[in-house]
């Protein structure tokens, strides 16, 4: 109410600014193709609106009972077998398991050595087949438990609400067992595929895949291979787009940002902490560090993020849908609206955030140095040179050193044009008839860049419905998914595989 006041008061004395300046006749004009502007605007937005009243609540299905709970069994196997990054052992006994679970898969399919602790399967299809071959991926590896877990992270128990409960349940161990279950079930079908089929899944993909699917794209390369699709963990069925369960959406991640760490150094007099100068080391610091959360780095509204706006705007609140129903006029004010929504911002710029910091071993001891580390998710356009210079450009009149410690460049985006994109959303649409498919970019990196090379047609997109709650889960306490949600999986990739 304050802010309308406040507009209102403003335009009151920007009207009689103008009157005095311009003349009553053109400042009328002017006043009166503001209003039909946004009048048009208005009802744009209204009618964009319309379409969430057509939608409705997700139409779940039920997955064939055996397969599920087949699948919910070697999930809650899988989880039972701690894989965390680096555990030579876990994975060792977790690619024991798989080929005791799936004696049929790992006999019928080709294993190939590609990369030591990872696992590449090939399914044949016929040798006269001129089709491209498909890649699907996923990680055998998880991150560390963490805090807070209510039960043992490594039980794999199937809970009384029909939840299969531990770390790895949704990233990613549900994308591993998910196909294998399918291929296993499609082979039992007497299944045989068109074109040779590849499955990927990494054991370091938590640690960026340096040793996994990085080692597993030189060897396609050499072999001169070149993939339709490559299908990887990333986006997901949303039951609830803003919060709106009248619209739920398969969010396809096309593209992913980069990843960079910066080290922030910034120098000061060491000594004792009785007689400090006026900026301390960790003053400076904490200087830099506002100066890069008050001035983020330039939005811009790359094409795909257009098109997922304006698939998304059904589900918006009216504001936040007049700014994407009235674009590119409204641009400014979408970066300005979008800006302060987590969720959205990073598909509109490179973000930064800091994360570790360190300054003196005492408390009493001024630092000669304190340090800290910025994460820059790089939106496709930027590079991490490039975000480095702008990050000096805001700190240049302080003593602070940047340094690049890890730098991972945004991905490529995929087509939503491509023949295996909409192959994709058919297959979406018979099962969940209706379903929007809203391609994105999403902000966490994956193993499937390391794919490049091989293929343009890379999505992001597992499978599974998932609330908000439940994603919130990932790298969390308490991960877990539905064991009727993971039987859904397996039927969607045993439909994928057939028909991408
Ligand atoms: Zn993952």
């Amino acid at each position: 109410m304050t802010a309308l006041k406040n507009f209102y008061a403003w335009l009151v004395i920007a009207r009689s600014n103008l009157v005095a300046r311009y003349g009553a006749a053109v400042i009328l004009i002017f006043f009166v193709f503001l209003a039909a502007c946004l009048v048009t605007g208005g009802i744009k937005t209204l009618l964009a609106g319309r379409h969430l009243k057509r939608s409705s609540p997700l139409k779940r299905y039920s997955p064939d009972p055996a397969l599920a709970s087949h699948a919910a069994d070697s999930l809650s196997m899988a989880i039972q077998i701690p894989t965390v990054t680096g555990d030579k052992d876990g994975l060792e006994h977790f690619r024991r398991f798989l080929k005791e679970r799936y004696p049929q898969v790992f006999g019928r399919l080709n294993l190939l050595s590609a990369a030591e602790g990872s696992i590449v399967l090939r399914w044949r299809g016929p040798r006269e087949s001129k089709e491209e071959p498909l890649l699907f991926c996923g990680h055998m590896d998880v991150v560390p438990v963490g805090d807070d877990w209510d039960c043992d992270p490594f039980g794999g128990i199937i809970d009384d609400e029909g939840f299969i409960v531990g770390r790895g349940a949704i990233d990613c161990k549900n994308v591993v067992i998910g196909l294998m279950e399918a291929v296993d079930s499609l082979l039992a079908e007497g299944y045989a595929p068109t074109r040779d089929i590849y499955f990927a899944f990494g054991h370091d993909e938590e640690i960026g895949g340096p040793e996994g699917a990085a080692k597993i794209s030189e060897f396609f390369q050499k072999r001169g291979l070149h993939f339709a699709a490559v299908v990887d963990e990333g986006g997901y069925i949303v039951e609830e787009l803003f919060g709106r369960k009248r619209f739920p959406a398969a969010m396809i991640g096309v593209g992913e940002k980069g990843c960079t760490y910066f080290r922030l150094k910034a120098t000061g007099r060491a000594g004792h902490s009785s007689m400090p100068p006026k900026h301390t080391a960790v003053g400076v610091l904490s200087e830099a560090i506002c100066r890069l959360e008050a001035a983020p780095p330039r939005a811009r509204l790359l094409d795909v993020v257009d098109v997922n706006m304006r698939l998304s705007a059904p589900a918006m609140r009216f504001i936040h849908r007049f700014t994407v129903c009235n674009l590119p006029l409204s641009q400014p004010l979408l970066y300005k609206v979008f800006g302060n929504i987590p969720t959205v911002n990073p598909m509109l710029r490179t973000t930064l955030a800091a994360t570790q910091i360190s300054g003196s071993q005492a408390p009493n001891i001024l630092p000669g140095e304190a340090t800290c580390v910025i994460n820059a998710r790089i939106l496709q356009g930027d590079t991490p040179a490039g975000i480095k210079k702008y990050i000096e450009s805001l700190l240049e009149d302080l003593p602070v050193e940047v340094e690049t410690m890890l730098e991972i460049p945004a991905s490529k985006i995929a087509s939503t044009e491509s023949p295996q994109y909409k192959k994709l959303c058919d297959v979406i649409e018979a099962k969940y008839p209706g379903l929007p498919c809203i391609p994105g970019i999403q902000s966490v990196t994956t193993d499937s860049r390391h794919y490049e090379p091989l293929c343009d047609n890379i999505y992001k997109f597992m499978p599974f419905v998932m609330d908000s709650a439940l994603y919130d889960r990932m790298h969390n306490s308490r991960e877990r998914i539905g064991v009727n949600c993971l039987g859904l999986g397996v039927e969607f990739y045993k439909a994928l595989i057939q028909e991408l």
